[in-house]
């Protein structure tokens, strides 16, 4: 009997209490940074000579940590691993399963601010963000746990027939290639990853080469508490190698896969195909970019719209798929609404996130990152007009800071306006009137999350049928979904429809059984 499912709380920072166990955190997870951390493959701990360093991206020189890179043979080691391991796995009843996950929550629910601690380090996460990643992935613990005892057996669903003893349960697919991205690195591994366990798959797990830490200590969470070898495998290492060769192998079952449109895509067609030995079609859960946007018509709450406008668009740097990174504004309120985002976004405080609670924005994630970014700035200063920011904020340490930049007067048809650049920077457009930014709003290729403000029902009732994407938010910002209040996914180009932290996500990773005895 487990007590109803409740979203975990965020920490009140306003609690001088909290700050201070959120700083003796971040002081606790520094004093041991700086591991070499292998892969764990069938139980076996794993060290190649060949490594990557995962670093702080305040301070790059700062080495948190360093992670064996898997070659191709250690991938085909770890699938055939999980593959063996599926089949006692399998058989694991339901409730078993899932309490791995309520004890992975509750450890993680003691150590909360640990966790947080290392994103804040290791992808620059502002603490509020952090602990936001945090709750998230307790969540998903949680709640697929109780989802997994519910969904295991539905014959109560049937319907009876009298001369047969009917069943139906949901069974496990098999090996699952998980396949997480950095800018969740906690919530989002997290969650593809338990609910394929408790679903009864095995899994290998690759994590994101930028974020390997924070995954690498929510691994030993199901490790510590003697999860069966070769049910959970841990292959660091490049995409383009141990990803790929995961995702094809051939007694692969399923991928799950998080991160961006052009990734997802290649995985789509490398899964498709079918190879030598291998039984089944592979299934593939891919959840990918966005290009979101926040409409305002002109009979909004202008405050609430431009603060939800900044928080949308600037919220750890702009790096979430679901990121307001386009504003749509009826001309009547443009200049008014315009000049108060602008106004908001001028006071965010950038810097290192580990100095204090006072930092809204920490670095964008790497170097890369970054360079691709001021491309799209110098193609955004031909698209629009820069109404603030633009610029790279210098410290000593070469952290890669970047000011929140907005553009105003882009074409609904711009770069910037169509193409996800995942940082800090925000396209705005003038609509006509509200059909019009309708319009503008749905015509991206992508469909993840948008938002309107209006004080209109007709309008907010047109918006409801027809905004095309899968987290339509009305006079509130964009980001922000919770476990189970606000399933979570996109259309289109944002990925394969699935809604995580949903009740029905788990029957991506099951398929259903019918069994009929006549009597
Ligand atoms: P990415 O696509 O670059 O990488 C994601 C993962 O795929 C990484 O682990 C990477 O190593 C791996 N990978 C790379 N090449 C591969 C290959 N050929 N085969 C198999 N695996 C490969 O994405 P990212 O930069 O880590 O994350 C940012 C992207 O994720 C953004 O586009 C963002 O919108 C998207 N995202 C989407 C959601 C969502 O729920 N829809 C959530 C978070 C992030």
């Amino acid at each position: 009997m487990l007590p109803v499912f409740k979203n975990e709380p965020l920490t009140d920072f306003s609690k001088p209490a909290e700050q201070a166990a959120f700083s003796a955190a971040l002081e606790r997870v520094k004093s041991r940074l700086g591991a070499n951390h292998p892969l764990v493959i069938n139980g076996r701990e794993i060290y190649r000579e060949t490594t990557s360093a995962t670093i702080n991206p305040s301070r790059p020189q700062e080495v948190l940590g360093t992670f064996s890179k898997g070659t191709v043979d250690d991938a085909n080691y770890a699938v055939e691993s999980a593959y063996e391991a599926f089949k006692s796995w399998q058989h694991t009843p339901a409730d078993e399963r899932a309490r791995y996950l309520l004890k992975a929550a509750a450890e993680m629910r003691r150590r909360k601010h640990e966790f947080s601690a290392i994103m804040v380090l290791e992808v620059g996460k502002s603490w509020v963000e952090a602990d936001a990643d945090t709750a998230e992935a307790i969540d998903f613990l949680d709640y697929y746990a109780r989802q997994a005892m519910r969904l295991a057996d539905q014959s109560h669903l049937l319907t009876m027939y009298a001369p047969e003893q009917l069943q139906l349960v949901n069974i496990p697919l098999g090996v699952g290639a998980v396949i997480a991205p950095w800018n969740f690195p906690l919530a989002i591994p997290t969650g593809m990853m338990s609910a394929a366990l408790v679903s009864g798959n095995a899994v290998v797990f690759k994590p994101a080469e930028l974020s390997p830490l924070v995954a690498w200590e929510m691994c030993q969470l199901f490790w510590r508490q003697g999860i069966p070898d070769g049910v959970l495998n841990f292959l660091s290492g490049s995409g383009s190698v141990v990803g790929a060769r995961i995702v094809d192998h051939p007694l692969t079952r399923f991928i799950s896969f998080t991160g961006s449109k052009e990734v997802g895509i290649n995985i789509h067609e490398s899964a498709a195909k079918v190879h030598p030995g291998q039984k089944w079609l592979k299934r593939t859960i891919l959840e990918m970019g966005g290009k979101d946007a926040v409409l305002v018509d002109e009979t909004a709450d202008l405050e609430a719209a431009a603060v939800g406008i900044v928080q949308s668009a600037f919220g750890f740097q702009g790096q979430k798929c679901s990121a307001g990174s386009r504003a749509i504004i009826v001309r009547e309120v443009y200049d008014q609404v315009v000049s108060r985002a602008v106004e908001i976004a001028s006071k965010l405080q950038v810097g290192a996130p580990d100095a204090g609670l006072h930092i809204d924005m920490g670095p964008v994630v790497d170097q890369k990152s970054m360079g691709k970014i001021m491309n799209y700035i110098e193609v955004g200063t031909q698209e629009g007009q820069l109404l603030f920011g633009g610029s790279p904020v210098v410290t000593p340490e070469g952290g890669y800071f970047l000011q929140p930049t907005i553009f105003g007067g882009v074409d609904g048809r711009a770069r910037i306006a169509q193409e996800e650049i995942f940082g800090p920077v925000l396209a705005i457009m003038p609509a006509d009137n509200f059909e019009h930014a309708l319009f503008l709003a749905n015509d991206t290729e992508f469909g993840l999350t948008g938002a309107l403000y209006s004080m209109r029902r007709d309008r907010l009732e047109v918006a409801r049928r027809e905004y095309h994407v899968g987290n339509l938010y009305f006079n509130r910002k964009c980001t922000g979904a919770l476990v189970g209040v606000h399933p979570f996914g996109g259309f289109n180009m944002s990925g394969t429809d699935s809604k995580a932290g949903s009740p029905d996500y788990l029957m991506l990773f099951m398929q259903a059984k019918s069994i009929a005895e006549r009597l």
